[in-house]
């Protein structure tokens, strides 16, 4: 039986351990963390990602968690439109959705199955990954496989061993998701959308509805998600002190943002580090004796989250791999040269376009709020449009 090491366990790992082990290999999944969790807040899944999880067979897993994110267009903080609903990417081929990452990770965890050993608090050490075979370990214990799957996110250490000239460079942002459950989601002026997108100079405030208030249909954990974006680097203070933050830079804007800030709690908020790997890992399979590692989801590509395609791409880096080993029938190297060559291409296809995204959202040198509606009036539909419709354009694990 060909055996494999999945590192870390986020939505790229666990949706790689189990479509390998669904597939016939012996699988062995490390974490650094003391068990497995799933992230907090919400994802966009964009036609592309759904695509790569009907590829996966785990389509099905959706049914019940998903809400479909109608066109939303871009408001200014005081409610002015500054795209309208259906300007921007409602050329793509079906609306995208939006899960609660527990549910996501539920799913996942459902197509684990029982075939996967599942090891937490094991960090693997950049050292302790071999080039010459496929090994990877924490300085107390080796793992060897035929094939690695280094799925260890932003800060990969299994890349920073085989990819040592790549870094993550900051966007120069910083950015914070939050889910708000139902039952603290205040009372909303009637008429208000339930989802929404409003821009100004560089920040950004996106929220989406998690299935309806009182139902039991979209997402079993449902409330309002939302993600903000401001210029600047991460924040040092507590919790707490960032929620009083975002409450100062959103306050006056139109309704619900304020109304949503005010029912977060500081145990809702995650914040995370923005930006992308430069240069891109050269390959993303990497041979290694009869054997080898294959790069995937941040690991292989992180970038910022403009247009909400990171665990889109991780989910179709995992599609293809399973579909280029199915394929090779046991000849590994070059079925991972293959994954490299269908996968890298693809990557910075999307990294383009969120630089020309980042470009447009978050001009540099600080434009006013009327130079940023000028700057997206132009580039729409030419830019914004255009990045949307082709980061979600895939159609398929055999496709580049
Ligand atoms: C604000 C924001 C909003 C976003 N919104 C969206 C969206 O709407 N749609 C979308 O598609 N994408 C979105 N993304 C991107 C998406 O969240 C990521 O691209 C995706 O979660 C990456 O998944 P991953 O499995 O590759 O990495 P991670 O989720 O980072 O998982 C890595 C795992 O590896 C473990 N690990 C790390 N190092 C080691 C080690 N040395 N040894 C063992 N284990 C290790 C970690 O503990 C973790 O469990 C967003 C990102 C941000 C920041």
């Amino acid at each position: 039986m060909r055996t494999a090491v999945v590192v870390g366990a986020g939505i790229g790992g666990i949706a790689a351990a189990g479509a390998l082990a669904r597939t016939g290999w012996q699988v062995t999944l490390l974490e650094r963390d003391d068990r497995l969790r799933p992230g907090r807040g919400a994802l966009v899944l964009w036609p592309n990602g759904v695509r790569a999880l009907r590829g996966l067979g785990l389509a099905g897993g959706l049914d019940g968690i998903a809400t479909p994110v109608p066109p939303v267009g871009i408001r200014r903080p005081d409610g002015q439109w500054l795209v309208r609903p259906g300007a921007v990417a409602d050329d793509v081929e079906s609306p995208p959705v939006v899960v609660h990452r527990e549910d996501l990770h539920d799913a996942f965890i459902a197509g684990l199955g029982e075939q996967v050993d599942i090891r937490s608090g094991i960090e693997v050490q950049p050292a302790r990954v071999h080039r010459e075979r496929p090994a990877v370990g924490d300085g107390r214990v080796t793992f060897e496989a035929d094939l690695i799957v280094a799925a260890d996110g932003v800060q990969s250490a299994v890349r920073r061993r085989l990819a040592p000239t790549t870094s993550f460079a900051s966007a120069g942002v910083a950015a914070w998701r939050a889910v708000i459950p139902w039952y603290r989601v205040p009372d909303l002026p009637p008429g208000l959308p339930d989802h929404g997108e409003t821009l100004d100079a560089g920040h950004r405030f996106s929220h989406a509805s998690l299935g309806d208030r009182g139902s039991s249909g979209g997402s079993t954990r449902g409330g309002i998600s939302w993600v903000a974006t401001v210029p600047g680097a991460l924040r040092p203070e507590p919790p707490a002190g960032q929620l009083a933050l975002l409450r100062r830079w959103f306050a006056g804007w139109h309704a619900p943002i304020p109304q949503l800030l005010a029912a977060t709690e500081p145990d809702d908020l995650v914040q995370e580090p923005i930006g992308e790997l430069t240069p891109l890992p050269e390959t993303f399979g990497v041979r290694a004796g009869s054997g080898g590692y294959a790069l995937i989801g941040d690991a292989a590509h992180a970038m910022p989250h403009h247009l909400a395609q990171g665990a889109c791409l991780a989910l179709e880096d995992v599609a293809t791999l399973q579909a280029v080993l199915t394929a090779s029938r046991g000849a590994l190297p070059p079925a991972l040269d293959e994954y490299s060559r269908l996968r890298r291409p693809r990557a910075t296809r999307v990294l383009l376009q969120t630089r020309k995204a980042s470009a447009v959202l978050y001009p540099r040198g600080g434009l006013t709020s009327r130079a940023v509606g000028a700057a997206l009036g132009r580039a729409n539909p030419r830019t914004l449009d255009k990045a949307a419709a082709a980061a979600a354009e895939w159609s398929g694990p055999t496709s580049a």
